[in-house]
């Protein structure tokens, strides 16, 4: 702990990568990079830790003003770009790149992090090359995203790549005993539950709630007899999953409303409004439908991935292959339903499960591909 690298667990490589181009040894920096990892590796925060070692006077202190500030999203040459939108497109690019070539005020660099540069459209691309090819002599672009695939090409081959793994259980569970004072026990198993996503683990080992959800899910095979279970099953994961997104969007929604209608300078409902002031409402609206939608989304896709580790337990003592459950602690559950099945039907239902991830990409109704999914599981 201590320093602004203490908090990436499980990724000694990367860390020492980062040291060495903050200390600014020949050819250890650059002014483009790309973090990649998989979900819950930390790529973001690894990004905004480098950000706040490069600004730091001592490598990344953890305690300085520069350190704090850029951590906390303070610093004025540190601007974090983080998106609830789908994609980022022309205009937000060229304000990005905008930003980028200021000289920086209190800093040592200009820096830009762009947390999902994978939401990047193929037009704010042209935009953001222009930034990363012509740097402003103090700029370094952080960019992030799940795979270096995700990224346009012309983009991602003028970054260097960072790549995150995915921490072990045990670097988890440390980190939950030693920064969030979880019980030793809870934050193992909260650790082993969450498969190296560090924030799921973090919420299955601080909410109650959240761990009554994840039993829930994973209860669910056992207790679908007839088609009708299927359907309000269905229905019931769907409807969770929405009130999740209200919950997150609500509070948000009615703050940037706020803030346009500040902006254009109207009033509340009611209110006659010029037409250009009609339409970025309009505009605005849409961006919260498009937001609850993937928010809820990702609510169904955890699902998918809790039903994916149980099958894969499932799997594991069908075939004996001896292998530590994801799911100890619902052993009771995995066992009938290993003794129900064969292999080649577990087989099955996971590939029905990847199926229906697809589905959900590919903007299917949630309701409609939950639906199928669950009556293939009950008809094995
Ligand atoms: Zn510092």
């Amino acid at each position: 702990m201590g320093d602004v690298f203490g908090e990436l667990i499980g990724q000694e490589r990367a860390v020492e990568t980062l040291r060495r181009a903050v200390v600014g040894g020949r050819h250890a920096m650059t002014h483009a990079w790309l973090f990649v990892g998989p979900p819950g590796s930390g790529r973001s925060n690894a990004a905004r830790a480098f950000a706040a070692a490069l600004q730091c006077p001592d490598g990344g202190c953890g305690r300085c003003e520069q350190c704090r500030t850029t951590l906390s999203g303070a610093h004025p040459d540190v601007t974090l770009v983080r998106t609830e939108q789908l994609s980022i497109g022309v205009a937000e690019t060229r304000a990005m790149v905008a930003s980028a070539s200021v000289a920086p005020v209190r800093g040592r660099y200009q820096i830009v992090v762009v947390e999902d540069a994978d939401r990047v459209t193929e037009r704010g691309a042209d935009a953001l090359l222009k930034g990363i090819e012509e740097p402003a002599p103090r700029t370094v672009w952080l960019l992030c995203a799940p795979n270096p695939d995700d990224v346009i090409v012309t983009i991602r081959s003028r970054c260097r790549l960072l790549k995150l793994v995915t921490p072990s259980d045990d670097a988890v569970a440390r980190l939950l005993v030693e920064r969030d004072g979880i019980d030793p026990a809870l934050a193992a198993h909260a650790a082993r539950a969450a498969q190296g996503h560090v924030g799921r683990a973090r919420g299955l080992a601080r909410s109650e709630d959240a761990r009554i959800r994840r039993h829930e899910v994973l209860t669910l095979p056992t207790k679908l007899g007839s088609l009708s279970d299927c359907l309000v099953a269905a229905q019931n994961l769907v409807s969770s999953a929405n009130a999740d997104a209200e919950e997150i969007c609500v509070p948000l929604e009615a703050r940037e409303m706020a803030s346009l209608q500040e902006a254009l300078g109207i009033g509340g409902k009611g209110t006659r409004k010029p037409r250009h002031a009609q339409a970025a409402v309009r505009d605005l609206e849409e961006e919260h439908a498009t937001r609850r939608k993937r928010i809820a989304r990702d609510s169904l896709d955890r699902t998918l991935t809790e039903l994916t580790a149980l099958y894969r337990d499932v799997l594991a003592l069908q075939t004996g292959a001896g292998a530590a459950l994801i799911n100890q602690d619902l052993v009771d559950v995995i066992e009938p339903l290993a003794r129900r099945g064969s292999p080649e039907k577990t087989v099955h239902v996971l590939d029905r499960i990847l199926e229906t991830r697809t589905k959900l990409e590919g903007n299917v109704a949630p309701q409609l591909a939950f639906e199928a999914l669950l009556v293939g599981i009950v008809r094995g």
